[in-house]
């Protein structure tokens, strides 16, 4: 099934929002991901002109959002739903990560509608809303200080859902190309600018032949991290050959 269809089967339900701020910052959230069903169950205030200014350009989102009296009726046909909770909770269902829970969310949506279920900004969800789902999720944070913003919880969550559409290859905006990027150094190239580096820290007196330690496979790797373009290895032996030269300016051959 296409990463785009799965993304649209999955309904994310906001419970009682407060603030319809948030639920503008939701709606962008789920369009800058690729979501696009949006309920909302009793809101406090929808529709509102500050939930259209934080949704910018996901409006469309807001003006198909489906506004519910219950979480039932907004779960209505779903095949899996999973609650959104900061809390431990002694009862309820089993408690995952967003990355876990999400791939079985995706796998569910191959067969049906899903549902992300959040809670309200205060209280989070009731006992008997998150009974409602099969699964939850806790977003991993710090200790002390553990509840994210409602809109913040949305965009991680659908982010995972892309990323997981997607079987973790999400394709960039645009083509993805870094625009100034050259093609790869060769083995040879890299090779060249070893050889250059250690002369230069040779003369420079900064590294001893005779007591070599272990400076030159601690550049190996530093410099096989970086997985070198052709431009930058001319850029790096470019600066080496200025320090070779009797006076920074200029040729005085
Ligand atoms: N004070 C509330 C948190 C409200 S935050 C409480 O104690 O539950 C609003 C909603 O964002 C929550 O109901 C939940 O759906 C989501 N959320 C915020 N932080 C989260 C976290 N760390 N893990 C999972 N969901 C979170």
């Amino acid at each position: 099934m296409k990463p785009e269809v799965l993304l649209s089967r999955i309904r994310i339900v906001l419970c009682r929002p407060s603030h319809p701020g948030n639920i503008g910052a939701a709606a962008r959230a789920m369009k800058t991901m690729g979501l696009s069903d949006l309920r909302l169950v009793t809101p406090k205030q929808f529709p509102d002109p500050e939930a259209d200014t934080r949704a910018t350009g996901a409006v469309d989102l807001l003006e198909r959002a489906k506004v519910t009296e219950t979480l039932a009726e907004a779960l209505q046909g779903t095949v899996l739903a999973v609650a959104l909770s900061a809390r431990r909770r002694d009862l309820g269902p089993p408690v995952g990560t967003p990355r876990e829970t999400v791939a079985r969310l995706l796998a569910a949506a191959a067969e049906g509608e899903v549902a992300l279920v959040f809670g309200n900004e205060t209280s989070g969800l009731a006992n008997e809303e998150v009974l409602q789902c099969q699964a939850a999720v806790t977003i991993p944070t710090n200790p002390e200080f553990s509840s994210l913003n409602l809109g913040a919880a949305v965009q991680l969550l659908c982010y995972e859902c892309r990323m997981a559409a997607f079987a973790g290859a999400a394709p960039l905006a645009g083509d993805g190309a870094t625009p100034f990027a050259s093609p790869p150094a060769t083995h040879d190239e890299v090779e060249g600018f070893y050889g250059h580096l250690e002369a230069v820290m040779t003369t420079s007196g900064f590294f001893n032949p005779q007591q070599p330690g272990r400076l030159l496979p601690k550049l190996r790797r530093l410099f096989g991290r970086a997985g070198l373009e052709k431009d930058e290895v001319n850029i790096l032996r470019g600066i080496l050959s200025a320090t070779q030269k009797p006076t920074g300016h200029g040729r005085k051959d």
